[in-house]
Order: structure tokens, then C-alpha cells, then sequence
């Protein structure tokens, strides 16, 4: 039974709006059918992982989840966008691969290619993003706003408050430590590579000390890694990568985007980020 619905959903096919031309999109239901745009910055992810790990992770995530929903909510067409290798990490570019978009460009970009389609009356953007600085948030929470304001157009972006409500710890398999503290490229994202691209995970992470700080507390704010002591770009303890953990946390990273989808389209209220990285957001300055 699951073998035959994994087989089925594979062959399902993705559509990709890079491949249609302009009558087949123009032919799209506007209420029926959801864009998907996975966005996330290459950005260092310690000695051990590639720096495309946040967005592999968007695109992946997006990409089954629409398999799933072709399933679940057959009547409706997901169409893939390119994935955006663009998000902010300023403070990890003191390591070559990392590289920082500047959020209010964030912001412009997702309002563009939004908007673009919202203007031929299309009506769900789902944003996937895997990066959780706070200055990247920003950017695309701004530019959903301003898309609901001038539009129709209903948008979402799933993860962020899955992630910022702390919604991992509650729902993960017990482990016995800590798994907060494991922020970048520490256990749980080594152990989703080594699920996901095992090929793409460098054998030295068995040897990574563990090394833990809060990037997000305010005298570490504006800091780069290697100031932090970070002098090898990762946070956590990436040694104890699990296969099971990452198989676990790839399929949530799934879940949490079929449900926003859903709960997007039913109109019902989705998952919000907490109002204490509301507020960060809003005492930031643009960067
Ligand atoms: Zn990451």
C-alpha cells in the first residue's frame, strides 16, 4: 500500500512554469491553481555540508509536497517557480560560498514575481524557505504583506513559524539532548543530508566538536561567525547526524508545507511567526 503510493506520487509530474509557455499558463484555473517559490541563500554550512543546503532543502520540500497534494487535493495544479538562490547571510560571509542578498532586496523580489502573478488574477504564492535569519524573514514577510494589501493574492510561508514556535522539539522523536541549540548545519540538518544526498556529506563531520551559540541574541547580533568563534561555519553537534532523524525531519519539512497549502487554500487562519520575532523583525533595520 505505501510502496504503491510512493510509486504512484513519483510519477507524478511537476509542473514547472519555466517549461510552459504563455497560452498553457494563461489557460491555469486562478483559483485553482498555487505557485510554489522555493528561496534560500548559499551560505556556508560548516566544513561538512554544500553551502546549497537551505536551498536544496526549499526546493526539495516544495517539490514533494506538491507530490503529496496532487494526491490529497487532486482538483487543484501546483506549479513549481525556479528556485531563488537569494536570501540574507551577511554574517557568514567571512566564509567563500556564502552569499548575502540584502533584505529589502529580498523583500523586491518576492513582491515582483508575486505580483506578477497576482495582476493575471492568480491567487496562492506559497513561499518555502529552510533560512531563518531574522533580516531574511524580513524581507519576505514584507513583501507578503504588501502583495495582500494590493491583491487578491493569499500567500504564506510555512516554516518560519513551525521553526520559530518551537514546533521541531514538540513533535521530534526523543533523542536525550538538546536539539535547540542545533541551528546550522549542526544534527538536524546533517542528518537530513545524510538522508537526502548522503554523497553531498563530507565524512569529516564525524569528527566536528560540538559548538553551540545564539545567533539571534542581541550582543550576537551583527557579528560574523568567525567573530563568534564559529571558525568553521557550523552551530551544534553535527557527529551525532542520524539517517532515521533526517528521514523524520525531511518528511516534516514536507508536511508543515502541505498543510500551510491547504489550510492557505480553505481559507483557514494559518500558522503565524511569534510576536517576539515579529517584533525583532520590526526593530530591524533594513540590511
Ligand atoms: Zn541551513
Amino acid at each position: 500500500m505505501t510502496l504503491k503510493k510512493t510509486e504512484s506520487q513519483s510519477n507524478q509530474k511537476i509542473i514547472k512554469i519555466e517549461e510552459l509557455n504563455w497560452k498553457q499558463i494563461d489557460k491555469l484555473n486562478r483559483d485553482k491553481t498555487i505557485f510554489f517559490l522555493p528561496i534560500s541563500p548559499l551560505e556556508v554550512h560548516g566544513p561538512h555540508l554544500p553551502v546549497g543546503t537551505d536551498l536544496i532543502t526549499s526546493r526539495d520540500a516544495a517539490t514533494e509536497a506538491i507530490k503529496v497534494l496532487q494526491q490529497k487535493k487532486p482538483d487543484l495544479t501546483y506549479v513549481l517557480l525556479p528556485a531563488l538562490p537569494i536570501g540574507y547571510c551577511k554574517f557568514a560571509t567571512d566564509f567563500p560560498g556564502s552569499i548575502s542578498i540584502n533584505s529589502k532586496v529580498i523583500r523586491d523580489l518576492i513582491y515582483s514575481s508575486a505580483s506578477s502573478l497576482a495582476k493575471l488574477g492568480f491567487n496562492y504564492f506559497i513561499i518555502c524557505t529552510f533560512h531563518m535569519a531574522i533580516p531574511h524573514l524580513k524581507g519576505i514577510y514584507s513583501a507578503m504583506k504588501k502583495i495582500q494589501s494590493k491583491y487578491d493574492m493569499k500567500t504564506c510561508e510555512p516554516w518560519g513559524p513551525y521553526f520559530y514556535n518551537n514546533q521541531i522539539e514538540k513533535n521530534e522523536p526523543k533523542l536525550g539532548f538538546d536539539t535547540s541549540k542545533e541551528i546550522h548545519a549542526g544534527f538536524r540538518e546533517t542528518s537530513l543530508m545524510k538522508y537526502q544526498y548522503p554523497y553531498l556529506v563530507d565524512e569529516s563531520y564525524k569528527d566536528l566538536q560540538n559548538i553551540y551559540r545564539d545567533l539571534n541574541s542581541p550582543r550576537n547580533i551583527g557579528k560574523k561567525f568567525k567573530q563568534l568563534g564559529l571558525k568553521d561555519g557550523y552551530v551544534g553537534s553535527p557527529a551525532r547526524a542520524d539517517v532515521n532523524y533526517g528521514r523524520w525531519f525531511f518528511n516534516e519539512t514536507v508536511n508543515v508545507c502541505v498543510k500551510a497549502t491547504i489550510d492557505l487554500y480553505e481559507g483557514k487562519k494559518t500558522s503565524e511567526l511569534p510576536k517576539k520575532i515579529k517584533n525583532a523583525m520590526r526593530a530591524l533595520f533594513w540590511c
